[in-house]
């Protein structure tokens, strides 16, 4: 076992000391070369992600809609760091709160990272980047504990696929980029130039998968349900390209961080159609409508 795995789970905190002990391979310069194991139970685990998510072999579900509070507020002064095996931010203004869906408490955003490559696939397809929000069960008082329990964490994770637009809030974030990319400004944060709302990083969450599994980087704890939105966001491989440039070694990129896809143990994976409060609305007036017309023969 790597001291890594029995350490705080580095990716998952604001700043970590440098750490060389897990890694990915680097599929750019060897294609077959196999993932390390990481130890505990990143290896012997019987919910660890990521995995594929079926549309076909899930399970169809109806929760009420998830509720998103200061998603929309445009951060002033959050931050960035390039931590080896990411590109980390942090330094909300205020509470992000998430709550309803299928979750038993009120969740809060801690920070936000990106893996490229995907490491969800849906229906067998990768996508070029994967973003998760990763968020705390308040309930508890950091995220090192939440880590412990089963609800612990809540990942909102979006897929973005390959467009020719530029993705406007990606952009954003690249922007700060140069000033973190080299390895000797690795865990060295700097302040996110543009102002920047969560949301923009959201697309619709009307459809999305939800089932039970762990973080997906040392020390793989088990305490986490993912959200995976089915909707994707557009983002350009150019802009992909700059996140591939960041160096976690000296004169070593990190051309991909993803994880393998792990087993799915009969894990129940449920395929969420949000109630929507706007299609009730839309067929109330839709009836009132219809009654007009209805009236108006009537009286005619
Ligand atoms: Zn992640």
């Amino acid at each position: 076992m790597s001291h890594s795995a029995l350490g705080t789970p580095c990716s998952i905190l604001a700043l970590c000391s440098a750490d060389h002990g897990w890694g990915y391979p680097d599929l750019d310069i060897n294609q077959d070369e196999p993932f390390p194991k990481w130890g505990g139970i990143c290896d012997n685990g019987r919910r660890q992600s990521p995995i594929n998510l079926h549309v076909k072999g899930s399970l169809k579900g109806e929760f009420d809609a998830l509720k998103f509070e200061n998603y929309d507020e445009h951060q002033k002064s959050l931050q960035m760091v390039n931590n080896g095996h990411s590109i980390q931010l942090f330094g909300f203004a205020h509470d992000l709160t998430l709550s309803g869906g299928g979750l038993g408490s009120d969740y809060v955003v801690e920070q936000i990272h990106m893996h490229w490559w995907s490491e969800h696939t849906i229906n067998d397809i990768r996508y070029p980047l994967e973003v998760h929000i990763v968020h705390r069960n308040k309930i508890y008082p950091n995220i090192t504990m939440a880590a412990n329990f089963d609800d612990g964490i809540t990942v909102l994770a979006v897929l973005y696929h390959v467009s020719n637009t530029p993705n406007e809030a990606i952009g954003s974030i690249i922007k700060s980029l140069d000033a973190i990319k080299t390895y000797d400004h690795m865990n060295v944060p700097v302040n996110v130039e543009d102002s920047l709302a969560v949301d923009d990083l959201v697309p619709s969450v009307n459809t999305y998968f939800n089932y039970a599994g762990s973080l997906t980087t040392p020390t793989c704890a088990e305490a986490v349900t993912w959200i995976v939105l089915t909707d994707t966001h557009p983002v350009t491989l150019d802009q992909v390209n700059q996140f591939k440039e960041i160096e976690y070694n000296k004169d070593k990129q990190l051309h991909n961080n993803y994880r393998e896809l792990q087993a799915e143990n009969n894990r129940a994976v449920v395929l969420v159609q949000q109630r929507s409060g706007a299609a009730g609305l839309m067929s109330f007036s839709l009836m009132l409508l219809l009654l007009g017309v209805f009236s108006q023969k009537v009286l005619f």
